[in-house]
């Protein structure tokens, strides 16, 4: 039986730096992929949303990011990493969708099906795509008309015609009602009011990272990022805006009925499709028999030791690290927790030895 010194869960950008940095520091690793190909969640987005539409991808490890042009983010990501993995040779096993990691004493065993790898330290980079949120509204399963979520969102054309709801606060919804605005009916509604930022520098970005490091530090579920710096609207939601689409937001409705929702006040609006864009939760319920989560509901990770990205390891077992969770859930955060949880990893070995 081998025993590796780390296996990484996922092959997103948190999980591709985190096995660089292994390999430079010579730890015998595995990096274990859900996908049948390179591409991290980044493959799975749409196809309108163009690398000049992203909020930005930061460079990984000895590799600067594609250009910001108008080709297909989900294409470019997706090959940019595939060369990656060639040219750092990183040891990518896919496809393997792991289904739980258990502990049996000092080791951690991570099973696939009937697979199994044995390890002494793991690193989860497992994002969270593969975990969209719908929140529960009665009447939902009634709702005679489409009913997407941003994972499967099928591009605006679809929409061509149609009366629209887009739900959500966040980004998604922000871009998704940018492009469909000037095509069709659409309508926005949002639980919370939206709050849009006036200004944005580099210190505004490390305030809000910190304030999802205190929630993950007490051990409560990860906030997004956006729920902490604000919306913005970008040139290519300026005749949305014009259009007056987010002037318009509405509050969350009571019900969906077979044609449509009704507010609170008994009014009732007909909608052809709603489009979730609420949302997605951490991919780490393969690690329930780990018991990492804290009574507050999300995994405690312990403070990292330079800069607000680089707080990774589980409190409650130091052989966990997390990559790519809470305040390091973006590309440039993958990047750098990935070298954290790399040193991290590193450190755990020299301890337990
Ligand atoms: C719609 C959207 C837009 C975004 N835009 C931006 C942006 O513009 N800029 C930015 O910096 N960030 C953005 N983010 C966040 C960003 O994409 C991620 O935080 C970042 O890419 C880090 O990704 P990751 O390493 O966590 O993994 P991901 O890219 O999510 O990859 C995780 C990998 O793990 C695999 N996996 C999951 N579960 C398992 C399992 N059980 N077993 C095996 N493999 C598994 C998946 O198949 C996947 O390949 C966006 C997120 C979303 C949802």
């Amino acid at each position: 039986m081998h025993i590796y010194d780390a296996v990484v869960i996922g092959a997103g950008q948190g999980g591709l730096s985190a096995s660089f940095h292994l390999r430079r520091l010579g730890i015998d690793h595995v990096l274990l992929d859900a996908n049948e190909r390179a591409g991290g969640a980044w493959q799975h987005r749409w196809d309108s949303l163009t690398m000049s539409d992203v909020h930005g991808v930061a460079d990984l490890p000895e590799a600067p990011a594609p250009e910001r042009d108008h080709a297909p983010a989900n294409r470019v990501v997706a090959s940019w990493f595939d060369r990656y993995e060639r040219e750092h040779d990183l040891p990518v096993v896919r496809p393997v969708l792991v289904d739980r990691v258990t502990s049996d004493g000092d080791l951690l065993i991570v099973h696939a099906g009937e697979r199994t790898w044995v390890t002494r330290t793991l690193v989860n980079a497992t994002g969270t795509w593969t975990q969209p949120f719908i929140p529960n509204y009665p009447g939902a399963e009634t709702f005679a008309g489409e009913q997407w979520h941003t994972v499967d969102y099928p591009g605006p054309e679809h929409f061509d015609g149609k009366r629209v709801l887009v739900v959500g606060g966040g980004a998604s919804a922000v871009q998704f009602l940018g492009e469909l605005a000037p095509r069709t009916d659409v309508l926005w509604v949002t639980r919370r009011e939206p709050m849009w930022r006036q200004e944005f520098d580099e210190n505004a970005g490390r305030d809000a990272i910190g304030q999802v490091l205190e929630r993950v530090r007490d051990g409560r579920p990860p906030a997004s990022v956006v729920s902490v710096t604000g919306l913005a609207l970008r040139p290519q939601e300026q005749q949305a805006a014009r259009l007056g689409v987010y002037d318009r937001r509405r509050p969350m409705f009571a019900r969906i009925e077979a044609d449509g929702v009704r507010w609170a006040d008994d009014s009732f609006e007909a909608v052809d499709a709603i489009v979730w864009a609420t949302g997605f939760r951490p991919a780490i319920r393969h690690l329930a028999p780990l018991h990492l989560r804290s009574a507050h509901g999300g995994v405690a990770l312990l403070a990292g030791s330079s800069d607000v990205q680089t707080a990774v390891t589980a409190a409650a077992d130091p052989r966990v690290q997390f990559v790519g969770y809470g305040p390091s859930a973006s590309t440039i955060g993958g990047n750098r927790a990935g070298r954290a949880a790399a040193l991290a990893v590193r450190r755990r070995l020299r301890d337990a030895a």
